[in-house]
């Protein structure tokens, strides 16, 4: 589903003309050199220099090793989870006890964003602000996955776009490399752009129907003058391959794709820069699942090959189980917990989230009525509930919830919960609230297992 006003294409992205000598490099400067990275060849340029601009300094240590601890105890860094030795985007910045600390690659510190409301077309109803985004702090790592779940109208796109500033921030702080953009010029921001890139959940609204393959990827190395004619022709040919297009896709349009393969394309057109961080906004919820698997492979597989940073948006918790480093779940325009994947999904320790795992469809019936039994409605991001946003859903809700808007708690390491009950609640699969099934589901839950049982031991004779 597209956000309204989203941007219709990735060159909106503010890749306005740099003006830069013609023949550039394509790397951006002080991008890390990186030794895996296939067709990242250095081309030398006509004075012998090689394309990747002299060097970032090299980083000693990994990112997210040192756990930037809040005073309030908000997810701030990305603990425990380097795979890579040295992550790009990240210089090394200089403690005062003397210790090499790389910064994450995006941090958004208490991130906000209202929007107007418009009014309807008879009546001022529905009139009044949107608080589609309140106090969200989160850090990325170079070549990290980051998931940003929650259910649609949560305010995942809109963190997407205000951390790429194609939107003005109410409130808080974006910060890229360390340095803090949030209020930086167009033109300032500009070199940024290309070390910043989206995928979208409907490649069709990011291609322009009227340019073929080629047309469509070159583009944003004219636009940032780069390369020469027969340079961005080989990158075009070399970003293709990267995301297993033939060559001879070049010449096609975007309606003669399938649905996977103009995701590709539009992963292709997120790459052609050599981003550092792309931002893939529900990537693959409106493609079959055995496509999805796909995508989520190349994403991976790239990520290896680049050293990319993902922020991963999805609304299905399923989806992200794989792939994600770090899973951040948001409700109504806040975050409710923050945990790496592994611990988050045998460990949930916030109601919504374990109200999003019990989403996920299984094989065991017993589950899709208990969900059935305490999904709701959103309640309307106009007027959101006081206090923990979800107490009017969460079947844990006692007075403090409806009164107090929950401080973080840290559970276990790098696994934080917005919930004042976060310490109390039942282990998660125990018999809890949200474990009880109405009378005539416990039924035929019964019926069911009996069934189950009869016929294995039917197969067992
Ligand atoms: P998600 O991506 O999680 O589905 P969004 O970030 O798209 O959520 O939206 C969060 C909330 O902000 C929604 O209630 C949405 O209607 C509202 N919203 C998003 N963009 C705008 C806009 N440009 N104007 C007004 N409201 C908006
Ligand atoms: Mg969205």
């Amino acid at each position: 589903m597209s956000a309204p006003g989203r941007p219709k294409r990735e060159s909106s992205l503010g890749e306005e003309v740099a003006k830069r000598p013609e023949g550039r490099p394509f790397s951006a400067p002080g991008r890390p050199k990186r030794e895996s990275s296939p067709g990242e060849e250095v081309a030398k340029r006509p004075e012998g220099r090689p394309f990747s601009a002299p060097g970032r300094p090299k980083r000693e240590s990994s990112p997210g090793e040192e756990v930037a601890k809040r005073p309030e105890g908000r997810p701030f860094s990305a603990p425990g989870r380097p795979k890579r030795e040295s992550s790009p985007g990240e210089e090394v910045a200089k403690r005062p006890e003397g210790r090499h600390v790389a910064p994450p690659l995006l941090e958004l510190e208490g991130l906000g964003k209202t929007f107007q409301a418009h009014r309807g077309l008879f009546s001022n109803r529905g009139a009044g602000r949107v608080f589609a985004v309140d106090d969200v702090s989160l850090a990325l790592a170079g070549g990290e996955t980051l998931a940003l779940v929650g259910e649609s109208g949560s305010g995942k796109s809109t963190v997407a776009r205000l951390a790429l500033r194609l939107l003005p921030a109410t409130a808080g702080t974006i910060r890229f490399r360390g340095q803090d953009i949030t209020h930086w010029s167009d033109s300032r921001l500009r070199p940024l752009r290309r070390s910043m890139q989206m995928v979208f959940q409907d490649p069709f609204a990011s291609l322009n129907p009227r340019m073929n393959v080629r047309q469509i990827l070159e583009e944003p190395l004219i636009v940032h003058r780069l390369g020469s004619t027969a340079e961005r022709a080989e990158r075009v040919t070399e970003v293709l391959r990267q995301v297993n297009l033939a060559p001879h896709h070049a010449t096609r349009y975007p309606h003669e794709f399938s649905g996977g393969q103009r995701q590709r394309l539009g992963i292709a057109r997120a790459l052609v820069l050599r981003p550092d961080l792309v931002i893939c906004d529900e990537p693959v919820s409106a493609l079959d699942v055995s496509i999805q698997a796909q995508i989520i492979n190349l994403l991976q597989d790239l990520q290896r090959q680049l050293g990319l940073a993902y922020l991963f948006i999805a609304h299905d918790l399923a989806v992200v189980k794989h792939m994600a480093d770090r899973v951040a779940v948001m409700y109504l325009g806040r975050l409710m917990e923050v945990a790496p994947t592994a611990q988050l999904f045998a460990h949930p320790g916030h109601p919504y989230t374990r109200m999003l795992l019990q989403a996920i469809p299984r094989p065991d019936p017993g589950y899709h009525i208990a969900r059935q039994d305490t999904a709701s409605e959103l309640p309307s991001p106009t007027a959101p509930p006081p206090g923990c946003r979800f107490h009017t859903r969460c079947p844990h809700a006692t007075e403090i919830c409806r009164e107090q808007i929950p401080a973080w708690q840290e559970l276990a390491p790098g696994h934080t919960v917005a919930c004042h009950h976060a310490r109390n609640l039942p282990p998660y699969g125990s018999s809890g609230p949200t474990a009880t099934l109405p009378p005539v589901a416990e039924q035929r839950l019964r019926l069911y297992r009996q069934r189950q049982q009869e016929r294995s031991t039917a197969s067992a004779d």
